[in-house]
């Protein structure tokens, strides 16, 4: 008998959440197991059993515990620090650095380093997933002060977190920051989904956009390969129609796509970016920034496993998360955080009307309940993650035939007056043009997370 967990769910049979018990024949390797579990020969993932990473011709033996993880790389016990070498940094930056890509649409240039010491502290020092430490650090260094958030002289930041790319629940986040086109100030906002860990599998820690290009276009990373590529031909479509165009460009289904609607074209100043059609950097106006730029697009394809300095260490975190699943995360499985609506409701904190009103006697209409009463399909998830908040739900057909379940997100419906779970569905159409009806403090003045 051996236990199986998988921190990426969709390896787990379905409708099951916990570890699964499996009996194997005497002397069974991994690969057995895989078989019978029904894991593809060449799927991209990391095995480790026992908390050792192992490979799929390691023999199993009575008790032994299986993972199946995101792909990563690293050494098997932790390292002592590299004696300090002479910090000159030309062209490509070296292994095992914290890169940097910075970008000026209008010059074309690409200029790669490592991530400056400062952003590195500020980095460490952030309280969230994503990065929010290089944005703070870069506008701080580059951003003059009068700036126009909309003009030249604004930057804008994509950071992943230090643990984005690792195989561990919450590391598939990513944080943009610029100064804010919404309040003149610090602008950061966050999302989930994929996008980030695709970026730190490309090889990037950060990037880092100058300037504004003369015209549309879209950046395409593919591992160390990077170009901007003409976006005309996107350039005032939707988002679903600017995936679909990208993915059939460039021609590899796996590309990740962080993009503007309309929108953040027409620099309307709570323009989001969103990642995979359905995760949003929603608040502070990101989207304009990036409109303001004339990126439409950022695609990104990478395929190196994320460098991971104590393996063992890890897997540990990350058995444990999967293993208590039931004991820890049911709650925000099973709802999200829709699931504290009635609470914030009655404590006077819900965003009613975009916080004309604190509270409201139909939020049971349209809470983390009714939504999986009425609307519901499925529960999803972020990269590697195994609490899978994220609901999934039903749209219409007419809508959307080739789309037929998309996620929502509940709070911004009690900002809009939103009396049934219902019309969540049709929120898709505002969604797809790039603004986001965002909940709690979607005006805020500084950052906010999604
Ligand atoms: S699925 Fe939910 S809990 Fe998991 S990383 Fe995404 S937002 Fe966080």
């Amino acid at each position: 008998m051996v236990t199986f967990f998988a921190d990426l769910r969709r390896f787990l049979p379905r409708g099951s959440d916990g570890p699964q018990r499996y009996t194997v024949r005497e002397h069974a390797t991994v690969d057995d197991l895989l078989a019978l579990i029904g894991v593809a020969p060449d799927a991209d993932l990391t095995i480790a059993v026992d908390g050792e990473q192992a490979a799929r011709d390691t023999s199993l033996h009575e008790g032994a515990e299986i993972m199946l993880l995101s792909p990563m790389e690293g050494e098997p016990q932790p390292q002592p620090p590299p004696a300090r070498r002479p910090r000159r940094w030309k062209g490509e930056p070296p292994d095992g650095t914290l890169r940097l890509l910075e970008q000026d649409p209008a010059r074309e240039s690409r200029r790669s380093h490592h991530l400056d010491r400062g952003a590195g502290r500020r980095r460490s020092s952030a309280a969230t997933p994503a990065d929010a430490g290089s944005s703070r650090h870069y506008l701080l260094k580059y951003v003059p002060k009068g700036a126009d958030p909309l003009g030249p002289d604004n930057i804008l930041v994509i950071a992943p977190g230090v643990l984005t790319g690792a195989p561990v629940p919450g590391a598939g986040r990513h944080s943009v920051g610029a100064k804010s086109p919404l309040t003149g100030g610090f602008g950061e906002s966050e999302s989930g989904g994929y996008w980030g860990a695709e970026l730190k599998r490309a090889g990037w820690d950060a990037i880092v956009f100058h300037g504004v290009s003369p015209t549309p276009v879209y950046l395409w990373i593919s591992d160390g390969a990077v170009e901007f590529r003409d976006a005309a031909h996107l350039w005032g479509k939707i988002t679903g129609e600017v995936e679909d165009a990208i993915l059939a460009e460039l021609g590899d289904p796996r590309i990740r796509i962080a993009q503007i609607g309309p929108a953040g074209e027409n620099l309307v100043r709570f323009a989001c970016i969103a990642n995979e059609l359905n995760e949003v950097a929603g608040r502070t106006g990101m989207g304009a920034v990036m409109g303001s730029k004339r990126l439409k697009a950022i695609a990104v394809r990478g395929k190196t496993p994320v460098k991971i300095a104590d393996q063992p260490g890890l897997l540990a975190i990350a058995k444990w998360v999967s293993g208590t699943m039931d004991e820890k995360h049911r709650a925000f499985h099973e709802f999200g955080t829709g699931a504290a609506m009635q609470g914030k409701s009655l404590e006077g904190g819900m965003p009613v009307l975009n916080y004309r009103l604190g509270a409201a006697d139909t939020i049971a209409k349209v809470d983390a309940i009714a939504v999986r009463d009425q609307v519901r399909v499925k529960m999803g998830a972020c990269y590697a993650c195994s609490v899978r908040c994220k609901k999934v739900v039903h749209i219409e057909e007419k809508e959307e035939a080739a789309r037929a379940a998309r996620r929502e997100r509940l709070q911004g419906s009690s900002a809009c007056g939103v009396r049934s779970a219902r019309p969540l569905r049709r929120r898709s159409a505002v969604r797809r043009t790039g603004v986001r009806v965002a909940g709690r403090r979607w005006a805020s003045i500084s950052a906010s997370t999604t």
